[in-house]
């Protein structure tokens, strides 16, 4: 199989749905590429952040359900998404947060590189990586952030886990990771190609408290897979080494398939194709509410179950 190349989008689970859009459009800059309603689910928002086009690798998505209680941060879950920002703009983003009610930690070394981390208004742990390497994600142009602080794309996702062999033998055997060191309880695997969010991070708990889903969880974190044909193949090898992998879901803007790896974190597989421009151009992207063909019917019942979002202007930090 050709090995995975790093993440395809992370989803995680907020609860009022204009904080969340608030939060990651106008304070971290993200772009919100579509909005949408989840498709198990559809009295409840799913957006998509991205950077401007909505590439995999940068895209974090949230289910927006109001009534959800706090989670609980524990093994068994991914704790942490990170995201690449350029070398130097910590102080920028420290006053930035600030500025927003959000008090970041300490910046931490990691592997050699500088990390701050904090936490978003549900409690969900966000860290920026000082990254020199040349972005690959694409600058939003219209966002709040100046090109010279912005975030670009995914650097890493962390795993708090029980144990770390189950995990990276999974990892290692059947997705093409390497496995390149460890530091402290840390131990990091690097996917096949030198991308945005080619890094999964594992944090050996031994022993310590599992994780309670909720609002601030990260409720999955997906894979990328170029096309259909190449899902399918790792259908077959998942299922092969014995993981209860779902069918394909058509999830409109790519096609999924998920199962739990042996630490009980949740997978996906998703495609590249076929993207966010499927059903919106690319300069109006995220703006209106879009619904699958199937859901269409009941556009109407949708709007009124779900909250009102306001786009708020996007003023330009200095
Ligand atoms: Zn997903």
């Amino acid at each position: 199989m050709e090995p995975i190349k790093g993440l395809h989008h992370v989803t995680a689970v907020a609860r009022d749905p204009q904080r969340n859009v608030d939060f990651y459009r106008n304070v971290l800059g993200q772009r919100l590429v579509k909005r949408t309603v989840n498709f198990d689910s559809p009295d409840t928002y799913h957006f998509y952040f991205a950077d401007e086009t909505g590439t995999p690798g940068s895209v974090l998505t949230f289910f927006a359900w109001p009534s959800m209680k706090r989670g609980v941060h524990g093994n068994g879950e991914t704790n942490a998404v990170a995201y690449n920002v350029p070398t130097g703009s910590f102080g920028f983003w420290q006053e930035h947060l600030k500025q927003n009610g959000i008090t970041p930690d300490a910046i931490e070394k990691r592997f050699d590189q500088d990390v701050l981390s904090f936490s978003d208004p549900d409690g969900m742990r966000v860290e920026l990586i000082a990254s020199a390497s040349k972005p690959i994600a694409q600058f939003w142009e219209e966002g709040p952030i100046p090109e010279e602080y912005a975030l670009s794309g995914f650097h890493s996702v962390t795993l708090w886990l029980d144990e770390v062999k189950p995990t990276a033998d999974l990892l290692i055997n059947q997705m093409g990771y390497q496995a390149t060191g460890q530091e402290g309880s840390r131990h990091r695997f690097i996917g096949d190609a030198n991308t945005m969010g080619n890094i999964v991070d594992i944090v050996h708990r031994p022993g310590k408290m599992q994780a309670g889903f909720g609002a601030g969880s990260i409720h999955h974190i997906a894979f990328r897979v170029p096309n259909d044909e190449k899902q399918l193949g790792y259908r077959s090898l998942l299922s092969e080494a014995g993981f209860q992998v779902t069918p394909v879901m058509d999830r409109s803007y790519f096609h999924s398939i998920y199962f739990r790896e042996r630490g009980d974190v949740l997978f996906e597989i998703a495609t590249d194709t076929p993207g966010f421009l499927i059903d919106e151009p690319a300069d109006s992207l995220g703006e209106a509410l879009k619904l699958p063909e199937w859901l269409e019917k009941n556009r109407k019942q949708i709007e009124q179950s779900i909250a009102p979002l306001t786009l708020n202007a996007i003023e330009k930090v200095k």
